[in-house]
């Protein structure tokens, strides 16, 4: 049902989105939802949770003031399985409603006038299609997952558990009571006011006292404990299943520095009663609800740090930033959905700057900038714009460049504006172009343009001469940009249908020329000679005076200011003095990348040899040992034996897939050793993909040994399983079976083992479509609708599905081959 809300919105949008340009649509708020009143506080009340049914008991008391005379009617958003059983006002008298799919209108028992308040109840029997803003867990029996309810709002599906106001720009204050079973705690937001046992149940009450959005109300229902640790004051909570209670300190205890960190940069103080982490079963990541977090269960044992573990480096800090940026200050609409993701997806690069030092906050970006590029060659779109694509790693991006140009104390005062101005409140896109316009005094107006409400990103093209008469370098610098096919009217060359041409019809553009300031360095035998330059044309020459002696290296946007692609054609002994002496990490990988090209030249190879075991960061060793692998085994080889011996696991497991590359019976002892001898999970998984190809003989032997091997997230078992399916490797099918449950990716596997012809793959495949464990049915339909051929997948399914016995597997069967039907695919 929210798709269909979604799709209303576009059609809407696409009447006046031919008439007016991005910016324009944005500037004017076109993507905010209308309504009659502002919502003041709903005290939320839940119970009798049936995980059978999917169903509980609810109790809606909504405030709320009018914002027309004459308010005779309120639209709320209620999803069409709730069902009304009272509607009171405050003196008890019963109201009328009436129900249109997912909304209800209440009938107030008078009109209200302009600014009158109003307060009524709904009561109702709760019923979910499981998934949809409430998600019933059921142990099945598997390991590692007690029973549980989680609650997901973001961005239109609280509705689907609570009326409500289900749109981000209204916000309201909160109290959620929930009545639960007397093992399991209920996780909400803001304060526990009240937790109460009485028989077999237990009532918890949490009240969420300053405003906030609607899609952020959450609820956990699950036996968890909670850890307590603390920031300041301010409780920080840690809850999770009993039996991970010894990882989660190691895990969670970096919040309240990070939580300090985020105060001290953005100059206010963590805003909420208290912080709740919580960990859950099936989730997608971290979502994060106000003051209370919601996170994937999974924590890393100690071996797992060494491999650092994503949920440490990205996602705790990611969803703690949220508190300021999309929870304190939120988004007023989903098309400036990057003032709330974006913020999120910039603030841990700098607490890790910041924790660790510059190159771990280039670290961090790198790997933005690699998301960025993925997807922009997909298809380029503004960070504001609806459904744009980039909002986390181009936001990220975006902001660090603002950052480096304004400098930290001119960035931080204009952030800090941004927060006071709209806190607790909402904001769009131009507000924070003001706050940056107030706090500095500096318009930026073309910025925002260009990196904000325009798509793509410079593409450089670079070519330099030295004339040694004159003492000068001259640079011939091209923008090289595709400005036509950003225009989401146009669909560009290998698009996929799905993706083009916009349905709303909102012309997007690129610059042709992006603006901006950057340094360039020359290296020389007598010093290096920078100039600042101004980039703003096409294609302009720029000219650098004083270059004495020919130059060693030639180092075009010094510091790698600016987020953009580089051609530049440079000799070898440039490209190996830069990543000799580049500090930058960006800087640094693209030399790499422009050495790696070169295999037919020894001095490139001995560079990047020489820098993958020499470089003073573990990223560049890394990069440098991925590109090494085309280069003749004399170059290989040392490098990475010598890199097996490295104190980054990451480097280790670099190494192992050059020396696959490689080939060879050296290699495959070294990956033998690495397998039966290095303590890192990753290292051991890369070590059974090297064998599988070095040692063809005594594949299957590592295959079964790995299978068996326990490691955090299955990552030695994952190896294992992805080998099986790159071999085709039917005689495992069997162990493959037998992993499921415990194994979610072995569904998979055996879908892709079905997939090239094993018919015994499908059978077992086939059987878990209808087995006792909910869970397992639900990731076996997955494989049959996006890992396999649709005609295969097709005839498998409509054989299978009168023999099911299971209702709900019946049902999500047919839906499956409805949905299929009806979509011509592969
Ligand atoms: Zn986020």
């Amino acid at each position: 049902m929210r798709k269909i809300q979604v799709a209303l919105l576009l059609s809407l949008a696409a009447v006046p989105a031919l008439a007016q340009s991005n910016a324009e649509l944005m500037a004017n708020d076109h993507y905010t939802r209308s309504h009659d009143y502002d919502l003041v506080h709903q005290r939320i009340v839940v119970s009798d949770f049936d995980w059978d049914s999917t169903s509980f008991r609810g109790s809606v008391t909504t405030t709320l003031i009018a914002l027309r005379p004459g308010l005779d009617s309120i639209v709320l958003d209620e999803g069409a399985l709730l069902e009304n059983t009272a509607v009171e006002d405050r003196s008890g008298t019963a109201l009328r409603t009436a129900r249109h799919g997912d909304t209800v209108v209440v009938f107030p028992a008078a009109p209200a006038r302009f600014g009158d308040t109003l307060v009524f109840t709904i009561a109702y029997r709760g019923r979910v299609k499981n998934g949809n803003g409430l998600t019933y867990i059921t142990t099945d029996g598997l390991p590692h997952r007690p029973r549980q309810i989680w609650s997901q709002g973001e961005d239109h599906d609280n509705h689907y558990w609570f009326p409500t106001f289900d749109f981000p720009s209204d916000k309201m204050t909160w109290e959620l009571v929930a009545t639960v079973p007397r093992e399991d705690m209920a996780v909400s937001n803001g304060r526990l006011v009240s937790d109460v046992t009485r028989g077999a149940t237990r009532t918890l009450t949490w009240r969420q006292e300053q405003p906030s959005a609607t899609y952020l109300v959450s609820l956990v229902v699950a036996p968890l404990v909670k850890i307590h640790d603390a920031w300041k004051a301010v409780p920080v909570d840690y809850y999770v299943y009993r039996e991970d209670s010894a990882k989660a300190w190691r895990l969670f205890h970096v919040t309240p520095d990070m939580i300090n960190t985020y105060s001290v940069l953005t100059g206010v103080p963590y805003p909420w009663a208290k912080y709740a982490q919580t960990t859950v079963a099936d989730f997608f990541g971290g979502m994060e609800n106000v003051s209370a977090t919601t996170l994937i269960d999974g924590l890393p044992d100690d071996r797992a740090y060494q491999d650092r573990p994503w949920y440490g480096w990205l996602l705790i800090p990611h969803e703690l930033a949220h508190m300021w940026f999309g929870d304190y200050v939120t988004t007023v609409n989903w098309a400036n959905l990057w003032l709330n993701e974006g913020f999120a997806e910039f603030m841990p690069g700098q607490y890790w700057g910041r924790k660790l030092g510059a190159h771990a906050a280039q670290d961090y970006y790198a790997d933005e900038y690699r998301q960025y590029m993925n997807i922009d060659r997909r298809r380029p779109m503004p960070l504001a714009s609806l459904g744009s694509n980039n909002i986390y790693p181009k936001g990220a991006l975006v902001l660090e460049m603002l950052r480096d140009y304004l400098g930290p104390e001119r960035f931080w005062a204009s952030i800090h504006r941004y927060l006071g101005d709209h806190a607790f409140g909402v904001a769009t896109t131009d507000d924070l172009r003001q706050a940056v316009l107030e706090a500095t005094g500096e318009n930026l107006d073309w910025f925002w343009s260009e990196w904000v409400y325009q798509a793509g990103y410079p593409q450089f093209d670079v070519a330099a001469t030295y004339d040694s008469t004159q003492h000068a370098l001259t640079l011939t610098v091209k923008q090289t940009q595709d400005t036509l096919h950003a225009d989401s009217t146009t669909p560009r060359p290998g698009m996929p249908a799905s993706v083009s041409p916009d349905s709303a019809r909102v012309r997007f553009t690129t610059p042709a020329a992006f603006r901006m300031p950057l340094v360039v360095r020359v290296g020389t035998a007598a010093g290096d000679v920078t100039q600042r330059v101004q980039i703003g044309a096409r294609e302009q020459t720029v000219t650098i005076p004083n270059v004495q002696s020919a130059p060693t290296m030639v180092v075009f946007d010094d510091g790698n200011r600016v987020l953009k692609s580089l051609h530049f054609e440079e000799p070898t002994a440039w490209l190996a003095t830069q990543l000799r002496r580049d500090d930058d990490l960006w800087d640094r990988a693209w030399a790499i990348r422009q050495l790696g090209a070169r295999t037919g030249d020894s001095a490139a190879g001995a560079a990047l040899a020489d820098a993958a075991m020499h470089a003073d960061y573990f990223l560049t060793r890394v990069d440098a040992l991925r590109m090494l692998g085309g280069f003749p085994a004399a170059a290989v080889f040392p490098a990475a034996a010598a890199a097996l011996a490295d104190t980054s696991a990451a480097v280790r497991a670099a190494a192992l897939a050059a020396l696959a590359r490689l080939g060879g019976a050296q290699a495959a002892t070294l990956a033998r050793g690495a397998w039966n001898n290095d303590s890192s999970y990753d290292v051991r998984a890369a070590a059974v993909s090297a064998l599988v190809e070095l040692d063809s003989a005594g594949a299957r032997d590592v295959i079964t040994a790995a299978l068996a091997e326990p490691s955090y997230q299955d990552a030695i078992q994952n190896a294992a399983l992805q080998a099986i399916a790159l071999r085709n490797d039917t005689a495992f099918v069997g162990a493959v079976d037998r992993l499921i449950g415990p194994s979610r990716n072995a569904v998979f596997v055996l879908a892709a083992l079905g997939a090239r012809g094993s018919a015994h793959a499908l059978d077992l495949l086939a059987a878990h479509l209808d087995e006792p464990r909910r869970a397992v049915r639900g990731w076996a339909l997955q494989a049959f609708q996006f890992s396999l051929p649709r005609p295969v997948a097709l005839e498998r399914l409509r054989a299978a599905a009168n023999g099911i016995t299971h209702a709900d597997a019946k049902t999500a069967v047919q839906d499956a081959i409805r949905e299929m039907e009806a979509v011509p695919g592969r």
